[in-house]
């Protein structure tokens, strides 16, 4: 099964990739995840996508289709797999599935998750996260532990560049400006399930699991 997670950031698609990934035992194809990963390690990839991610822009067309490209080769990918966070524009949705028809397989549904806007922003701009672990806390809702340090691996908890007011605005605005056609451009081939994001995490799950079938 293939699966594409689509929504703005801060609507719960990490947390919600993490029970779909463990119902449908697929890989978890996270682009957000590889760029910080290669970030973190001061690759030339990491390199080239880290003003783009810092500024809340998007990373080059061409940079996101090498990287997924590539990562798709793996064998774990073979009976299925979600991404998130890909595809974010028109060429790189085409792409996709130019690539999955050339293998004779495709899309079978793209989960659309929706929060009004104000309510991402206070997500987004509480978020914390482990740099380790990517364990992910809230200041309001779910405090991480005094002294910046991870309790479950040691790693410093951080707030991500990106998750800084002025660029929560900019990733808000490149969503619906670069990636928000995606929805008309999956609504026409009737993959799309909305789901209401504006609910407990439980709940959310709940309503992937029935529309996923
Ligand atoms: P995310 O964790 O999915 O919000 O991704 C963090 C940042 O990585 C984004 O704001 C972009 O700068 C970059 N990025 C991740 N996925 C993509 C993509 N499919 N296309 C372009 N840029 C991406």
């Amino acid at each position: 099964m293939i699966i594409v997670l689509l929504g703005p950031p801060g609507t719960g698609k990490g947390t919600q990739a993490a029970a779909i990934k463990e119902r449908f035992s697929l890989p978890h194809i996270s682009t957000g995840d590889i760029f910080r990963k290669n970030l973190a390690d001061g690759t030339p990839l990491g390199l080239e996508a880290k003003g783009f991610m810092e500024r809340g822009e998007l990373v080059p067309d061409k940079l996101v289709l090498e990287l997924v490209e590539d990562r798709l080769k793996n064998p774990d990918t073979e009976k299925g797999f979600l991404l998130d966070g890909f595809p974010r524009t028109e060429v790189q949705a085409t792409q996709l599935d130019k690539a999955l028809s050339s293998q004779g397989t495709g899309i079978d549904h793209v989960v659309l998750l929706l929060v009004p806007d104000e309510v991402i922003v206070g997500r987004l701009s509480g978020r914390r996260v482990c740099k380790s672990c990517g364990h992910v806390w809230h200041m309001d809702f779910n405090p991480p532990p005094a002294g910046g340090t991870c309790p479950d691996c040691g790693g410093e908890v951080y707030q991500r560049a990106d998750d800084m007011a002025e660029a929560i605005e900019n990733r808000l605005l490149v969503y619906k400006k670069e990636t928000g056609p995606l929805i008309s451009y999956y609504e026409a081939k009737g993959l799309i399930r909305q789901i209401d994001g504006n609910q407990s995490p439980q709940l959310v799950q709940e309503a992937i699991f029935k529309a996923l079938g």
